[in-house]
C-alpha cells in the first residue's frame, strides 16, 4: 500500500474522512478489502499498477456506506483512529513480508541456481536488491508518518512491541532500518 499522505493528511488535519471513490466526505468511512478490479482506479495500492483495468489484487480502501457494496469492500464502518490503526496494520504486514523475500523467500523462485541459495540476495542480484531494499524503506517512512499521527493525537499505538522485534530481525540480518537501532 502506498498512502497519498498529501490528500490524507490535509483530510485528517480538517478532522473528516472523505471516500476514495466518489469523494463524498464523512466523520465515519468504511475500511476493508476488496479485489474487485475497479477498485484499482482509485486503490492507493494500485498508483503503480499497470493495467488497473484487470488487478484483482487485494487491495485496502476508504469508502462511503454507498459505495462499499458497489466495489465489495469486506470491511467496517470506523472513525479515523479505526482508519490509521488500519494503515498501521497494512504497513507492518508489508514490511514483514518484505524482510521475509530480503532473507529467504527469494531463492524459492524458479530462475535461482541452487547453489546460490546459500548466498544473500545482494550477491546474487543486486540490482533486485536494491529494489527492494528500497521498496522496505518506503514503507518505513510511510511507518514513520503512521506514527506521528498516533503521538500526535495522543493514542495508544497498537501493539508498540512489534517496533523493537522487526528492528531486531532487520539488524540480526544485517541490513539497516530507519525504525531504530
Ligand atoms: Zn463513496
Ligand atoms: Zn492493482
Amino acid at each position: 500500500m502506498q498512502v497519498d499522505w498529501d490528500k490524507t493528511l490535509d483530510e485528517i488535519l480538517a478532522h473528516k474522512m472523505s471516500c476514495q471513490a466518489c469523494g463524498a466526505l464523512g466523520d465515519m468511512m468504511v475500511v476493508g478489502y476488496t479485489r474487485a478490479p475497479e477498485a484499482a482506479a482509485f486503490a492507493a495500492r494500485c498508483r503503480d499498477c499497470t493495467d488497473k483495468s484487470n488487478c484483482d489484487a487485494r487491495k485496502l480502501v476508504v469508502v462511503c456506506e454507498a459505495c462499499a457494496p458497489k466495489y465489495r469492500v469486506n470491511g467496517e464502518l470506523m472513525d479515523e483512529t479505526g482508519m490509521m490503526t488500519m494503515f498501521l496494520e497494512e504497513c507492518r504486514n508489508n514490511l514483514e513480508e518484505s524482510l521475509d523475500y530480503l532473507s529467504t523467500f527469494w531463492k524459492e523462485e524458479l530462475d535461482v541456481d541452487y547453489e546460490d541459495m546459500q548466498k544473500r540476495l545482494e550477491e546474487v542480484d543486486p540490482e533486485l536488491f536494491r529494489e527492494e531494499d528500497a521498496w522496505r524503506m518506503r514503507l518505513e517512512e510511510e511507518y514513520l508518518q503512521i506514527h506521528r499521527w498516533f503521538r500526535e493525537h495522543g493514542k495508544r499505538i497498537p501493539n508498540p512491541g512489534w517496533r523493537s522485534e522487526y528492528v531486531e530481525d532487520v539488524i540480526a540480518l544485517g541490513y539497516r532500518t530507519l525504525l531504530g537501532d
